[in-house]
């Protein structure tokens, strides 16, 4: 199957990075499950300027943003899907250095992968064309791809569970229940 994976919050852990980051830089303390913008903002945690400031210094500067941790199973599931003969490409609203970093941490851990770049704030239904499935972490990333990919997933995190994702997405909680589902999905 051609299947196509977000790279933050499916592969790799940013949020628990943040988390400490908001620690050292702000001496503020966020739970990683409530690492994402709109919680953050919304409670008040950080401003929008300290918000921004952070994921530059998470996303952007090398010694920090190599210190990220992989999803739990990522290591194991994803191997095995590409030695079972699936295709992966990942699309990341990562580019420039950020999406650097993200090629370099992978080949790190052992993953050699493809990755499509398409920046911040824009749609990855093109990147996303004759895919099979697609697995994002944010719900927002799906919504464009709902008739363009046929097997949307949403990984599930603390910061997205207040999320709706039933028209949009399937939601799954582990490396191991998608791999499982991506392995009955190609027997069908
Ligand atoms: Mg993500």
């Amino acid at each position: 199957m051609n299947i196509g994976l977000d790279f933050d919050g499916v592969i790799s852990d940013c949020a628990k990075l943040k988390s400490e980051g908001a620690k050292r830089l702000y001496g503020v303390d966020i739970p990683p499950e409530k690492f994402k913008k709109e919680i953050v903002l919304g409670e008040k945690y950080l401003t929008e300027e300290q918000y921004l400031e952070l994921q530059q210094t998470i996303y952007e500067t090398r010694e920090v943003g190599f210190l990220m941790e992989p999803v739990a199973g990522v290591l194991h599931f994803l191997p095995r899907l590409i030695a079972g003969g699936h295709t992966i490409r990942i699309i990341t609203s990562r580019d420039g250095e950020k999406l650097n970093i993200a090629k370099e941490w992978s080949s790190r851990q052992g993953l050699e992968l493809d990755f499509i770049g398409v920046g911040g704030g824009t749609s990855k239904a093109p990147a996303a064309a004759g895919l099979d499935l697609f697995v994002d972490d944010d719900l927002d990333k799906l919504e464009p791809l709902v008739g363009v990919v046929p097997h949307l997933f949403l990984f599930s995190w603390g910061y997205n569970t207040h999320l709706a994702e039933k028209n949009i997405a399937r939601r799954i909680h582990s490396w191991e229940e998608l791999h499982n589902i991506i392995e009955m999905l190609h027997r069908a």
